[in-house]
């Protein structure tokens, strides 16, 4: 995660409507950079004063997150977790061992395909793409090395994290936007405002509905005219159609596939429903490395998971859905 920028823009649009047991209502929202992207709340609320505690709340849990969780930080708990990796177990706040924790889960559902220990990967990559030129093999097989989900050991005991090897480094970009997103959901929902949507770009967590809508209106993925209604769910869009680095015609992915420490290629956009932000986040970015075939089969044997893909295949494009993704769509 990059650094928040923190310009703390704030946009209320006031649409006053009556909500049986609920009062009037009215709708606001509000944007903020946090976690180097623009992050925005909706909720409806009573009146000004409310939505200011709302707002402050809602953001302030994003703050916390990226400041625990960014590997842009230096002084984070999650760059500072890095720099004991090899030195055996070291404690760790309950909100990163609880990432720490859903990654691991979601490192072993999807055969390795999404593994936060891909840092000195990452790292290659994000050089390649300042200097336009790929990273020699032999350091993709050296960063290899220090990657690998079933070296980053976990005990819930003692709330510890083992990272086995020296050098070893975290990189929760791939979820913890999403794990955000529930955070902030959850504070809202404790101000008693229900009737809320977070989206930090990419991932998204839904509570109820806005007043006489069953589900808050979502764009399935860049470009794309089909129209996802929901609520209470999460939902995440991932891909290579906006962070890559083009060498010699080919498009490498700032996702990088772990098993073979290579930036993806395929041209994948993906977007992914699942009961909460965390989830749809850490699938989102687990299906773009697994591909169609095996990304679709895993969302289709996942509760309360549906996912959309595009790709390119043989210089076409492509695109399919799990089995229960149309009925998601607004008609
Ligand atoms: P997302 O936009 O949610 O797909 O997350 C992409 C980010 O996740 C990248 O910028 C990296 O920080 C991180 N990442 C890259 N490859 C992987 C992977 N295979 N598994 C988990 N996280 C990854
Ligand atoms: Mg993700």
């Amino acid at each position: 995660m990059r650094r928040a920028l923190r310009t703390g823009l704030a946009v209320s649009l006031l649409a006053g409507c009556i909500v049986p047991g609920e009062g009037s209502l009215a709708r606001f929202e509000f944007t903020e950079s946090h976690m180097g992207t623009p992050c925005r709340v909706v909720f409806y609320a009573a009146g000004p004063g409310e939505a200011e505690r709302a707002r402050r709340a809602a953001f302030a849990e994003l703050a916390a997150v990226d400041e625990r969780m960014s590997d842009y930080r230096e002084d984070s708990e999650i760059s500072r977790l890095s720099r004991r990796s090899g030195v055996g177990p070291v404690p760790v706040s309950e909100p990163l061992f609880e990432v720490l924790s859903a990654a691991r889960k979601f490192s072993e559902l999807s055969g390795g395909a999404f593994d936060v220990t891909v840092g000195p990967l990452v790292e290659l990559w994000r050089k390649a793409r300042r200097e336009g030129r790929l990273p020699p093999p032999e350091a993709v097989r050296e960063a290899l090395e220090r990657t690998g989900w079933t070296k980053l050991v976990l005990d819930p005991a003692a709330r510890t994290v083992c990272l086995e090897r020296a050098g070893m480094k975290l990189d929760v970009g791939g979820i913890a936007k999403g794990y955000a997103c529930d955070r902030a959901l959850a504070a809202l929902a404790r101000l008693g405002i229900r009737r809320a949507m977070v989206d930090t770009g990419g991932g998204m967590a839904l509570g109820d509905p806005p007043p006489d809508r069953t589900g808050w209106r979502i764009q399935v993925a860049d470009q794309s005219s089909k129209v996802l209604v929901l609520a209470r769910r999460g939902v995440a869009t991932s891909g290579d159609w906006e962070r890559y680095v083009e060498i010699d015609g080919v498009r490498y992915s700032h996702i990088v596939d772990p098993a073979t420490g290579v930036g993806l290629t395929n041209r994948i956009l993906v977007t992914v429903v699942a009961p909460d932000g965390m989830s749809a986040d850490a699938l989102s970015t687990a299906l773009s490395v697994l591909g169609p075939e095996r990304g679709l089969r895993l969302a289709e044997d996942l509760p309360g998971v549906e996912a959309w893909m595009r790709w390119r295949e043989n210089g076409a494009i492509r695109t399919a859905q799990t089995s229960g993704f149309a009925a998601l769509l607004e008609p």
